[in-house]
């Protein structure tokens, strides 16, 4: 068993620690996983890093050696003690305990008021992964880059291209703020207990504009779930079923092939400035 194992095996052990499935515990035990993770974070000692997900702290204890700052949110209260006794010998953390879903970033970044880059790294539950990279990019806290451990599905939806069952709202999502990555893939041992899955870490660099000039963010995104929804209708039919903007089929056909859209096309095959020429010259 390698050290880490065994390490984690310990504080399980002394700390009396069950894993909680509902919360996606699943523990990292591979240092090269843990290396990956900090080198695709670029982290550096001007930086301030949020942690999401510290659990037993073993990534949050490279982190202290390598960053300037970590902030560490943790929903579990079992692991807040364990963290501080974990990370004794460092002073430049702060362990925050609360749900990431509901937590007020803005806030807690204006308290702290750091100067240098703000990172973000997590390794959390799978069911959360979405919701959180979503509110990360959409809260506009000028985070840099978000480095996250996700299912490998995911990371794949995420970084896909047009043209794929792959390619979907989430894809353009995340395009729309950031650059993404996979960093690397993840087998089922590299973690305690082991999840079901193949998992992925990603990397996706925030970006300060969107690729592309997006007239109305929201009827953006209101198009793009409605085009995904029915993605394997033509674009002409998911847009003219979705009640949208009152189009109706031969008008919106018209108005398509104006923007140089062929109308039977599948949404999965739509680039993001085919999705935006669609909200800024059609509604
Ligand atoms: N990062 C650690 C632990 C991963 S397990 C490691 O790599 O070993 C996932 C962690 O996310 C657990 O500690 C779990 O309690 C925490 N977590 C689950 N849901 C959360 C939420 N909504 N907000 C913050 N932390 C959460």
């Amino acid at each position: 068993m390698n050290k880490l194992a065994v390490k984690t095996k310990e504080l399980m052990r002394r700390f009396n620690i069950h894993p909680n499935k509902r919360l996606g515990q699943n523990f990292l035990i591979e240092q090269k996983v843990l290396d990956s993770i900090i080198a695709a974070g670029d982290v550096g000692q001007d930086d301030l890093v949020i942690e999401i997900g510290p659990g037993l702290g073993t990534l949050t204890e490279e982190l202290c050696r390598k960053a300037g700052k970590v902030i560490a949110i943790e929903l579990d209260r079992r692991f807040i003690g364990i963290l501080d006794d974990v990370l004794s010998e460092y002073n430049n953390y702060k362990v925050v305990q609360g749900d990431i879903l509901s937590l007020n970033l803005k806030e807690l970044l204006g308290e702290i008021n750091y100067q240098g880059d703000v990172k973000v790294i997590a390794n959390l539950p799978y069911y959360i992964t979405t919701p959180v990279i979503m509110k990360l990019l959409e809260e506009g806290t000028g985070i840099k880059s978000i480095v996250v451990m996700v299912q490998k599905e995911v990371a794949e939806r995420i970084t896909a291209g047009p043209g794929g069952k792959e390619y979907g709202a989430l894809t353009i999502a995340v395009a729309f703020y950031g650059l993404p990555g996979i960093v690397l893939d993840v087998p089922p041992h590299s973690f305690i207990p082991e999840p079901e899955v193949y998992s992925s870490v990603i990397r996706i660099e925030v970006q300060k504009e969107p690729p592309i000039y997006v007239k109305d963010r929201e009827n953006f995104f209101k198009i793009v779930r409605a085009s995904f929804s029915q993605r394997r209708k033509t674009i002409l039919n998911a847009l003219s079923n979705s009640g949208l903007f009152g189009w109706d089929k031969p008008d919106l056909k018209q108005k398509l092939n104006s923007i140089g859209i062929v109308e039977t096309k599948r949404p999965e095959t739509l680039s993001i400035s085919d999705y935006a020429r669609i909200v800024n010259e059609l509604i």
